[in-house]
C-alpha cells in the first residue's frame, strides 16, 4: 500500500489513523531519511492513543516510553546506536512485550536483536511532500493494512 502525504499535518493525521489500526500494540518499523517524517508519523500516532502531553525525538535517550490511554508505547530512535548490542544493556525485551505498540526509528541499526516487525514503514522525498509505502510482515500486520484501506 502506497500513499502520497503533502505536508506535516497529512503525516499527522495518517498517524493518527494508524493508531486506530492498531489493536492489540505490535511493531512498527519506520524506514526513510533523517528529516523523511520518522518522528511527525510517531507524534500523529501517540496523539492517536491518546497521549495529549509533548513528544520529544528520542535521539540521545534511545527509547521513551508512554502510558496513553490506548496502552502503553515505546518510541525508539535508533539513530546514535553504534552497536545492537547496546539493545540488550537497555533490557528491550521488557519493551518488546506482546500488547505494547513500538515504532521503532532506524531499526537498521539494531539488526540481529530486534524482533521482527508487523508493519514496515517506509518514507521518501515526493515533491514537495513524502511518499509512504506500508508493508505488513505479519498477520498483525495485514489487519492493520486491512484497516487502513477502508
Ligand atoms: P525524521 O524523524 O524522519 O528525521 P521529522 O519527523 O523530524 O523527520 O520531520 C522532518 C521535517 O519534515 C519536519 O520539518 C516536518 O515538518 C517535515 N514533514 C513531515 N512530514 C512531511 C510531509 N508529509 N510533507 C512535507 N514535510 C513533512
Ligand atoms: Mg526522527
Amino acid at each position: 500500500m502506497k500513499c502520497y502525504l503533502p505536508d506535516e499535518q497529512a503525516m499527522a493525521e495518517f498517524g493518527g489513523q494508524l493508531a486506530q489500526a492498531i489493536d492489540a500494540g505490535g511493531v512498527v518499523f519506520l524506514l526513510g531519511d533523517l528529516g523523511m517524517g520518522k518522528t511527525t508519523l510517531s507524534r500523529g500516532v501517540l496523539r492517536g492513543c491518546g497521549h495529549t502531553g509533548s513528544v520529544k525525538s528520542p535521539t540521545y535517550t534511545l527509547v521513551e516510553p508512554y502510558d496513553t490511554p490506548a496502552g502503553a508505547v515505546y518510541h525508539f530512535d535508533l539513530y546514535r546506536l553504534s552497536d545492537p548490542e547496546e539493545l540488550e544493556y537497555l533490557g528491550i525485551r521488557d519493551y518488546f512485550s506482546d500488547d505494547a505498540l513500538c515504532l521503532v526509528e532506524w531499526p537498521e541499526k539494531g539488526a540481529g536483536i530486534l524482533p521482527q516487525p508487523d508493519l514496515e514503514i517506509r518514507l521518501s522525498l515526493s515533491g514537495p511532500g513524502r511518499e509512504l509505502e506500508l508493508t505488513a510482515k505479519t498477520q498483525k500486520g495485514q489487519r492493520m493494512v486491512d484497516i487502513l484501506n477502508k
